[in-house]
């Protein structure tokens, strides 16, 4: 849900063809301002959270017709469509057989609610159904939802583009660089939800997934709105931009997003990357300032700059042992993590010191030599490493960690 969000909040100035189709763009410009997208994505979840997780259809209905209402009176100037705001201020609660993408663009919670894909479509339908009841408006919805349920339980890309084109028929054949041309502004689902699909599919980060959807030109908050929120259950969502949530919305809209956070179920933690999240809780902090201070003192080695499985023989480094490129990747692409390691490995080119040694001492320093490695290998794009590699051991990589990589 804070992808969508973000999404909406960082497409907004390109929106109605306003942009010039690149991904090179400021993140956020001078006044960054939510809309009608965002509104409506905290109107759904709150009224799902209200109605309770077991609602039956009339329940949960209701609930997310009053909550629109509710929310959509409280943000009248949220930029809505013409038929989208006549049922917003209206006495009828009838749905009017939109196609619009407005049914996409506000399901994004409904992902995260569950435990079966059957549950999270059938109430991303009900969401759909109370003003979008036009099939394909319908099908925009489940679709969005369906893949934010795979995306956070663990499926990959190949298998969610083979799930979306069975089951929904939607064209995912096409590349950005081929739908980007002739793509202008439509709020269509069915002219909307495939694109943002392709954006998250091609995209390589959130960040990145975000500026591939704004890159397409057109209704550019939603098309980022629904390529973030998948992107979100994908990849996670870095510290910093979860935080510009907060700020770029209102209070009453942040207690919708802290009773979020306690209800949802969390992504699927394959690797158990929370173990070095726990570990980091209390060490991080420490690891910043020694190393600003240009010298290691405490012991954080493991769970700072982890190496792989089998480099180390102690219970410490086998229990952060990264168990192969898989796990790496992981690692890098947690939003945490991945913004972490690449903060560190900053820190270390800023230092005027090159001798890893003094650093680190003599263990360490060949530590910090193969957790470069592992994740120079796995991201080799990734200048950072290659510098690190660079500056403090003449470009060398660990052998035994190159060894490991190939069996
Ligand atoms: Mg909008």
């Amino acid at each position: 849900m804070y992808g969508a969000i973000l999404g909406d909040i960082i497409g907004e100035p390109y929106e109605f063809d306003g942009g010039d189709k690149t991904k090179d763009f400021p993140l956020f410009d001078d006044c960054p301002m939510f809309t009608d997208d965002t509104v409506m994505t905290v109107a759904v979840c709150d009224a799902v959270m209200k109605a309770g997780l077991d609602a039956d259809e009339s329940e949960m209905k209701s609930a997310i017709i009053q909550s629109m209402h509710r929310w959509g009176q409280k943000y009248p100037d949220a930029g809505y469509g013409g038929s989208f705001y006549q049922w917003l201020t209206s006495k009828s609660t009838e749905p009017y057989g939109s196609y619009g993408n407005g049914s996409a663009m506000r399901v994004s919670s409904i992902g995260w609610f569950f435990d079966t894909m059957e549950r999270t479509r059938e109430v991303a339908r009900w969401s759909a159904e109370v003003t979008h009841n036009h099939p394909e408006g319908i099908k925009g919805a489940e679709a969005t939802a369906s893949v934010i349920w795979l995306a956070r339980t663990g499926s990959t890309k190949e298998q969610i583009k083979e799930f979306v084109a069975k089951e929904f028929g939607y064209d995912l054949s096409r590349t950005i660089d081929e739908i980007r041309p002739d793509y202008c502004h439509d709020e269509s689902c069915q002219r909307t939800v495939p694109e943002a699909i392709s954006a998250f599919l091609e995209g390589e980060s959130f960040e990145d997934v975000v500026r591939t959807a704004v890159s397409l030109g057109g209704d550019t908050d939603t098309l980022a709105d629904i390529a973030a929120a998948m992107a979100e259950a994908y990849y996670d969502i870095p510290e910093e931009l979860i935080f510009k949530c907060g700020y770029y919305t209102t209070k009453d809209m942040f207690s919708v997003f802290r009773r979020f956070d306690k209800l949802r179920i969390g992504r699927v933690d394959k690797h158990n990357l929370l173990r070095f999240k726990k570990a980091q809780e209390s060490d991080f902090k420490n690891a910043v300032k020694e190393l600003m201070a240009g010298c290691k003192r405490s012991h954080w080695m493991w769970y700072v700059f982890p190496q792989l499985k089998g480099l180390g023989l102690s219970d410490m480094s086998n229990f952060y042992g990264i168990s192969g490129i898989a796990e790496a990747q992981a690692y890098l692409d947690d939003g945490l993590l991945g913004s972490r390691y690449k903060k560190l490995a900053r820190l270390l080119l800023g230092l005027e010191s090159d001798n890893a040694e003094e650093i680190f001492g003599q263990i360490d320093a060949i530590k910090l030599k193969s957790s470069m490695t592992l994740f120079d290998a796995v991201d080799p794009d990734n200048m950072l490493f290659n510098a690190v590699l660079n500056k403090f051991f003449n470009g060398e990589r660990d052998r035994k960690t190159l060894e490991l990589l190939k069996q």
